[in-house]
């Protein structure tokens, strides 16, 4: 009888570690906790640190042309963002983040809490602290987070294509070096060259549904060789339709 129940709890541990090293091949959850872990349900009408922290992870599922704000209050906007975050992972899509969607967040982001495919070296090709631009190092940082996470949720819809990244946060040094616009988004940290493939036209059509208020891609002036997405500012990629 014991033997049995050993071998009943062995197999119980084996299934648990797999079902972890699952987990674990798909995105790390092993490093969740580094980042940050969620301790209870959130539904519309909480309002909270945790909130805010769960809406810069679903920032990338506003919906076409919206922006969600990120202000620690779960309204319809955010319900509505979380839903589409669900139904993008095949999870039960009530809009409630719970213990499944949170597994899901954790998996799919660092210990520094950059999302799985993105990192700040990408975002900061300038200098290495985030400072000189037109905003706080902090600020400009932050900015670049939240990109990171439109961009994830940009690239899973793109059917999990890595995404390659030319050019974000620039000093005002690094931005005049390269010409960029004097009121360039990259001096705020959330401006994101995007080149190889998807297409440009590809990477700015998408780029509409995953939370950038900015998209200027082929057909706007020296935007033919790649797409740039930022969080405000307006679109216009006349060769893409845009
Ligand atoms: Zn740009």
């Amino acid at each position: 009888m014991f033997r049995r129940l050993g071998r009943f709890l062995a197999a119980l541990a084996l299934t648990a570690a797999t079902t972890v090293a699952g987990v674990s091949l798909t995105a790390g959850a092993a490093q969740a906790d580094g980042c940050y872990t969620w301790g209870r349900t959130l539904s519309q009408g909480a309002s909270g640190e945790d909130v805010r922290q769960l809406q810069i992870r679903v920032a990338g599922y506003p919906g076409y042309g919206a922006v969600l704000t990120l202000d620690g209050a779960y309204g319809p906007a955010t319900r509505s963002a979380v839903i589409r975050f669900q139904q993008a992972y095949g999870l039960p899509a009530d809009g409630i983040a719970g213990p499944q969607t949170f597994n899901r967040l954790y998996a799919l982001q660092d210990d520094d809490c950059t999302p799985a495919n993105f990192s700040y070296p990408e975002l900061n090709k300038c200098n290495s602290d985030w400072s000189g631009g037109a905003v706080s190092a902090s600020t400009a940082r932050f900015n670049a987070l939240v990109s990171m996470w439109k961009l994830q949720a940009m690239r899973h819809a793109l059917g999990d294509v890595s995404i390659a990244i030319s050019s974000s946060f620039r000093s005002y040094a690094c931005n005049s070096a390269v010409g960029g616009a004097s009121n360039s988004r990259h001096l705020y940290g959330d401006g994101v060259d995007l080149v190889g493939s998807p297409s440009f036209c590809r990477l700015a059509q998408q780029a509409r549904n995953h939370g950038f208020g900015q998209i200027l891609g082929p057909g706007y002036p020296d935007h033919n060789d790649h797409t740039h997405v930022a969080a405000v500012g307006g679109w216009s990629a006349p060769n893409c339709g845009i």
